[in-house]
């Protein structure tokens, strides 16, 4: 219950992925801090901390999260040594949170995500709950592309029964022990949003609209959007496999028909006929067989970069020099 959870110290990490977010920075730390303010005011958090996590931006955004690491006693980071994307960036953070924290919020650095929300995340946390989702009320002020395309794929997702909570991204609170059980994956195709859901812990949502970006453009352009939505499917789904089993029947009963057609026509004497159809066919199904092998390769080459076992990114830099992760290297024996 309430009353007992308070009673014990309880400490909140903020963990932001930042690539290339200079002009929202200062910004974003000054809502955050305010957050934090607000929750240790009304005694709901001891301590609170804004992780950073520079996912090898190439603007000044690493001076300044060096800078307000200074100024502002919640703000750290971790620099990572070079991009490896935005679910990757959240991975590295919550390897640093996880026994730092006792509840862990992931957020964009952009503001997009109502801010306030973290304060209801909380509450729910105190409540009892292990992952509290941040659900999108409504969309607004996306532009009419962006909505929806991100509709379409959530859509999509239902169709190809992977586990996604409907309109949620990555803003979202967890426990300890939720981000523990996360960490335990040993995937390399992160799709955070659907192995959390595919936890099952106790959960709650906490519903907020979505705003626009605060500064800077959209580090998610359509490309790294269909190669997202495309892991989202192929890391939890063998959907998409399942329906290639079912086209191969589908064209082999149509090609029983096709068979007895052309021998009909044989006997007609007309056979010379045939050329169109048969032109049509070989290319139609040339393509369904290019599709089939090319769904499969998708599954293939995930497993090779499962197999590889790589390790997710390198930490180069922190702000806290009392840190082991401080020097990246210092476990590689040599
Ligand atoms: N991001 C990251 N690495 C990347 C791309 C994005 O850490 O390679 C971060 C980015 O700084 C932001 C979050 O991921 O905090 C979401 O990106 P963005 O707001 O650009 O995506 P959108 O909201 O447009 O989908
Ligand atoms: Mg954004």
């Amino acid at each position: 219950s309430l009353q007992k959870k308070t009673n014990f110290a309880m400490k909140l990490i903020l963990v932001v992925p930042c690539y290339n977010e200079e002009a929202v920075l200062a910004e974003t730390t000054r809502q955050l801090s305010l957050i934090l303010d607000e929750l240790k005011e009304k005694q709901r958090i001891d301590e609170g901390c804004i992780l950073y996590v520079n996912d090898g931006s190439k603007d000044r955004t690493w001076e300044l999260i060096e800078q307000f690491a200074q100024q502002n006693d919640y703000v750290e980071g971790l620099k990572l040594a070079h991009n490896v994307g935005h679910q990757h960036a959240l991975w590295a953070g919550l390897e640093w949170a996880a026994d730092r924290g006792d509840a862990i919020v992931t957020i964009d650095a952009d503001l997009q995500d109502d801010v306030r929300a973290i304060i209801d995340m909380t509450e729910a946390y105190l409540r009892g709950n292990e992952v509290v989702f941040g659900v999108r009320r409504e969309r607004k002020t996306d532009t009419v592309f962006k909505r929806t395309t991100a509709l379409a794929f959530y859509r999509l997702m239902q169709m190809m029964n992977s586990n996604t909570v409907y309109n949620h991204a990555d803003f979202r609170l967890m426990s300890r022990r939720a981000v523990n059980a996360l960490l335990s994956y040993p995937e390399r195709n992160l799709f955070l949003r659907g192995m959390v859901a595919s936890m099952g812990f106790k959960t709650e949502a906490v519903y907020y609209d979505r705003t626009e970006r605060f500064a800077g453009e959209s580090k998610y352009p359509l490309r790294k959007m269909l190669a997202f939505a495309l892991d989202g499917i192929t890391s939890f789904s063998i959907r998409p496999l399942q329906l290639i089993t079912l086209l191969g029947l589908t064209f082999m009963l149509i090609s029983v028909g096709v068979i007895i057609y052309g021998i009909v026509k044989h006997f007609e004497g007309q056979t010379i006929e045939g050329w169109t159809s048969l032109m049509v066919s070989i290319w139609f199904i040339g393509g369904a067989i290019l599709v089939a092998c090319g769904i499969i390769g998708e599954y293939v080459g995930k497993i090779y970069i499962e197999v590889k076992r790589r390790p997710r990114y390198f930490i180069e830099k922190t702000t806290t020099d009392d840190d082991p992760l401080a020097d990246p290297y210092a476990d590689i024996p040599y």
